[in-house]
């Protein structure tokens, strides 16, 4: 539950208001596009390893048909529940959008704590639900395409695929039903990374907008900023990661077991390693334990990034963070008293929609790649690499100077899959981020930046709807 009387999806909806009244359409269409499509609920039996019959509930909820095929991962977590889908499909279709992705939004949850399951049990929930959705024609490549989301990873989309092919044999186009994939089942190079490395993009561009830093009281750019991230799951870790090796500073880093804080910056790769052989962040050498998480959200710092769950920061704790910057790692870890607030306040709230839509753009790449059948930079890479040499050659020979080994390698170096992916991704949070800049600097009765990313999602679904010509 959010901070007042109304659930996730309700404060989807609130978000979707506020910036509705600054978009000129139809109140139908915009009803028309912020309800849920399609919600498929489900329970289906599993065996235990210890034989007994567990009944299962899970979700897949298809929110916006606007564009198919739909699109967004599926979670496996205890607090899963319907509204909870319907609202993370929601925030897929806004996000698809902002960053120019053809497809719709969609979400799958199963109600499971999956470390409270052995892996063979895992396997065959995963196996059940997919089997589930294709009875069902809720998965396909043109219909709805499943990813990673919370508590999932490479390892269940293999199983999606697998099951998904076994039931669908022949059809050629089969591995592009599900992203997220490992490399050998036709996943792409950076992918793993991508929502982690979106969320550093996006807020690097943020921290490249002189206005904003100028407001904000801080320099321009990313070096020696202090970061704070909550969650070192995938999100956090990555975007840990890319912060650090960019010159910032990670001075804390916050789990559900407790919180890390080093005021000159902690490695993250060393964390992560320390936590994979103690089993926790705490005790780190050199850093300062802090017993309760939710402290390190309150710290000193330029940047926050929230990158566990929904609903972290509200209306209670909002006015004790100190950070200048927060950046969406998480969906819907602000409340939207919380952005209220924040508004009010003037702290830059960089919003999930927008900021963690890394994963389904590099995950788009993934499907293109899968439809494609060729791996990315194949067909170009030594060609690029001959011409390249070929100019290099001439131009010494113009000029009767060597370039260096290093210069060398680095002007003849052709595109390979994750450089093209990485420039892919680098280049659509820019161009997102300056979209939505521009709507909110055009309007400055706009609030916030999430209302602003609001606004220009709407404006292009609604396009897509009037020009269909079935809306007026
Ligand atoms: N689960 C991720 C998200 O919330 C990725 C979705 C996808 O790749 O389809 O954006």
């Amino acid at each position: 539950m959010s901070d007042k009387n109304y659930s996730f999806f309700g404060a989807v909806e609130r978000s979707f208001d506020k910036a509705a009244k600054f978009t000129k359409w139809d109140s139908g269409l915009l009803n028309q596009i912020r309800q849920c499509n399609s919600v498929l609920q489900l329970r289906f039996p599993i065996k235990r390893d210890n034989g007994e019959i567990e009944v299962i509930e899970a979700y897949r909820v298809q929110h916006s048909h606007h564009k198919t095929p739909c699109k967004g991962g599926i979670r496996f977590a205890a607090e899963v529940n319907q509204d909870e889908v319907m609202a993370l499909a929601a925030l897929m279709t806004y996000k698809c959008t902002i960053v120019n992705v053809p497809f719709g939004g969609g979400k799958g949850g199963i109600k499971i704590d999956p470390k409270k399951y052995s892996v063979g049990e895992l396997e065959r929930i995963t196996r059940r639900y997919t089997s589930e959705l294709i009875k069902k024609n809720f998965i396909g490549p043109g219909i709805d395409v499943p990813a990673p989301d919370y508590g999932t990873g490479e390892r269940e989309m293999s199983w999606v695929l697998d099951t998904y092919v076994s039931m669908r044999p022949g059809e050629v186009d089969a591995a592009g039903c599900v992203t997220g994939k490992p490399i050998t089942q036709g996943g792409v190079r950076g992918r793993r990374e991508a929502t982690g490395l979106g969320v550093f993009y996006g807020t690097r561009e943020v921290c490249n907008i002189p206005d904003i830093m100028s407001k904000l009281g801080l320099s321009i750019g990313i070096e020696n900023k202090r970061v704070i991230v909550q969650g070192l799951g995938n999100v956090g870790y990555w975007a840990a990661h890319f912060f650090q090796h960019a010159g910032a500073k990670v001075i804390a880093l916050a789990e559900y077991e407790g919180a890390i804080f080093d005021e000159y910056g902690l490695d993250i790769e060393a964390v992560f390693q320390h936590r994979k052989k103690t089993g926790s962040i705490l005790n780190f050498p050199g850093a300062k334990d802090i017993k309760n998480s939710n402290e390190a959200l309150e710290l000193e710092c330029d940047i926050l990034i929230p990158a566990a769950l929904e609903n972290v920061i509200n209306g209670e704790n909002a006015p004790r963070i100190k950070a200048k910057i927060i950046g969406e790692g998480a969906n819907g870890p602000l409340t939207p008293e919380a952005d209220d607030y924040f508004a009010k306040n003037g702290t830059i709230v960089i919003p999930d929609m927008y900021l963690n839509a890394g994963g389904v753009t590099v995950s788009y790449f993934e499907w293109l790649k899968n439809l494609s059948h060729v791996r990315y930079g194949r067909m170009e890479k030594r060609f690029t690499e001959n011409v390249n040499s070929s100019i290099l050659n001439q131009i010494e020979e113009l000029t009767g100077k060597k370039s260096n080994a290093q210069a060398r390698e680095l002007i003849m170096h052709g595109p390979d899959e994750v450089a093209l992916v990485y420039s892919g991704l680098e280049e659509t949070m820019i161009n997102a981020t300056h979209e939505i800049m521009k709507v909110w600097k055009e309007n400055p009765a706009i609030p916030d930046m999430r209302t602003a990313a609001y606004v220009v999602a709407i404006n292009k679904v609604a396009t897509i709807y009037a020009e269909l010509g079935i809306f007026p």
